[in-house]
């Protein structure tokens, strides 16, 4: 069996207001397929789309029992332009979320426990200027919650990754873009785009 890449999407109060979204009521899951994992630098956009974004976020991969084993920066790369087609439609997002190489993904570092977590603060600049930076506190649903939402609803397994949401400040990212992302001094993660 194979492992999935479970994403939240407005688990920010700030992103769901830039989007012009509703604040959720419960966490709103989308999946990404895991086969979406890059660690190659540099990306290659995908050509069916003109608006690529940007969105950062803290990964999450869980262990046994659904305990999380190890935390790193994620890019949930969006087709936005796509993902505005499928809602104006209420299509499915699998083409704006999951297409080859939409999930860039740093170095892993250990788990330290949820309080640790929750401390979390993180930032992606692109060509040297500030463009998104996010606190884990300020995550809509917390971690716990998450996990307990996914537990509840889906098929999560060892070895899954959650997507933990991204704040405001996205957008779209263009060719020869150097994109540089911390979260504290603990990870420090660089790439281009092709
Ligand atoms: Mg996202």
């Amino acid at each position: 069996m194979s492992n999935v890449l479970w994403g939240i999407g407005r688990n920010y109060l700030d992103h769901a207001a830039e989007m012009k979204a509703e604040t959720p009521s419960q966490p709103m899951v989308f999946l990404k397929s895991y086969a979406c994992l890059t660690t190659t630098s540099p990306l290659r956009l995908p050509p069916f789309s003109k608006e690529i974004h940007h969105e950062i976020e803290l990964a999450v991969e869980l262990g046994e029992n659904f305990q999380p084993h190890r935390v790193a920066l994620a890019l949930d790369l969006t087709a936005r332009d796509h993902q505005q087609i499928a809602k104006q439609k209420g299509e499915p997002w699998s083409l704006a979320k999951s297409f080859i190489g939409a999930c860039p993904i740093s170095p892993w570092i250990e788990f330290k426990g949820f309080s640790w977590f929750n401390q979390l603060s993180f930032e992606l600049k692109i060509n040297q200027q500030l463009r998104q930076k996010g606190q884990a506190q300020n995550m809509i649903f917390k971690l716990p919650a998450l996990i307990e939402h996914l537990k509840t609803h889906f098929p999560v397994k060892s070895g899954d990754i959650i997507l933990t949401g991204t704040p405001a400040g996205v957008g779209p990212l263009k060719s020869k873009d150097k994109i540089e992302a911390k979260m504290e001094d603990q990870i420090f993660w660089s790439l281009e785009v092709l």
